[in-house]
């Protein structure tokens, strides 16, 4: 069993999407990024004129989809949905783009897994919006210019630097997701309580907050496998105490990481000497795409300071070992 990284069941999916913050003052933390939209949305707004495109980026469950969403709420326009490796051919880009009403957003998830034919179309898209498509084959080919009405493009990615860079200069607008801190996760978790109808004590609101690696849907996730227990085998409330023993039992250790955390630290200190390690050395011994572990585990490991990126690969900080009862090398930093 694996609370933290099963793949979304479709009543998951249904969950998730009624747990959604619908507008700017649902939406928790992320001041940073949601205080400069708020001013881009009013203008844009007031103008009459469709946004600028925006490419949103940070590891995944931060709420990126959620913010594309409700923009398009606040922005009083549609939304159209779909993501890079969804879109195989020209025309399915051409279908969405024709479909588009004015100022409506175009949302594509994992926007860096585009082809590149695809995104070379959609370059004059984003700029102009103009499509250039040839007509007939052979001797009769004739290009062709299709106006679009004004639209924004919402991008959403794990890194930017996975972007190609003449896409990537194309959104004037560029955002990044940061962690979340327990305090908001902690809001995230009694608003979520609240929907679902599951009492959730306020340390236990604080136990889960500081366990869930900073990230809105694994607190969704874990608050639902915690409504379970407290269900069977309490009394139905989430306490700090069950909160505490149910997530150790979900292998969610004090520290809020998880079982394959836990194995990409150990692997490093115990096979690579505590590193420095290539990334992917590292994904080989634990078993896990070097995509995930880049993009999933290795931010939360950097930022809570178990592991540290040097040139010549990743390096376990004094912290990690510590957080195995390991003596540090004097080299060890952090
Ligand atoms: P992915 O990158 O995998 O698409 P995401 O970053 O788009 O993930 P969302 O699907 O938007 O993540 O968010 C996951 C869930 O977390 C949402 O259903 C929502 O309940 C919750 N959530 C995310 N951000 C917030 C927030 N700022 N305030 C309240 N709830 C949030």
């Amino acid at each position: 069993d694996d609370a933290l990284s099963g793949e979304a069941l479709n009543d998951e999916g249904r969950v998730e999407a009624s747990l959604r913050p619908r507008s700017f003052d649902e939406y928790v933390g992320q001041s940073a990024v949601v205080d400069k939209l708020r001013v881009y949305v009013q203008a844009a707004r007031s103008r009459g004129e469709a946004l600028d495109h925006c490419l949103f980026s940070g590891p995944p469950g931060l709420g990126k989809t959620s913010l594309a969403y409700l923009m398009a709420t606040e922005l009083g326009v549609g939304i159209h949905v779909t993501s890079g490796p969804a879109l195989e051919r020209k025309g399915d880009l051409a279908g969405l783009l024709t479909n588009l009403n004015e100022r409506d957003i175009l949302f594509i998830d994992e926007v860096h897994r585009l082809n590149a034919a695809i995104e070379e179309y959609l370059y004059p898209a984003m700029e102009d919006f103009r499509l250039d498509i040839t007509i007939d084959t052979g001797p009769a080919a004739r290009a062709m210019k299709i106006d679009l009405p004004p639209f924004t493009l919402i991008g959403a990615t794990t890194r930017t630097g996975l972007l190609t860079s003449p896409l990537r200069d194309r959104f004037q607008i560029q955002e990044r997701l940061e962690y979340y801190e327990p305090k908001h996760l902690e809001m995230i978790l009694n608003r979520s309580a609240r929907i679902l109808g599951v009492k959730l004590e306020r340390d236990g609101a604080r136990e889960i907050s500081t366990r869930a690696r900073g990230t809105p849907r694994i607190a969704n996730r874990l608050l639902r496998r915690l409504r379970d227990f407290a269900q069977v085998e309490g009394d139905g409330t989430i306490t700090r105490e069950l909160a505490s023993q149910a997530l150790t039992r979900l292998g969610v250790d004090a520290s809020g990481l998880d079982a394959m955390d836990r194995k990409i630290l150990l692997a490093i200190l115990e096979k690579f000497g505590g590193g420095p390690v290539g990334v992917e050395t590292i994904a080989a011994s634990v078993g896990e795409q070097r995509d995930t572990i880049e993009d999933v585990y290795e931010p939360y490991l950097l930022q809570e300071g178990f592991l540290q990126r040097t040139p010549r690969g990743r390096t376990a900080t004094h912290r990690a070992y510590t957080y195995f009862n390991k003596k540090a090398p004097e080299s060890a930093q952090g």
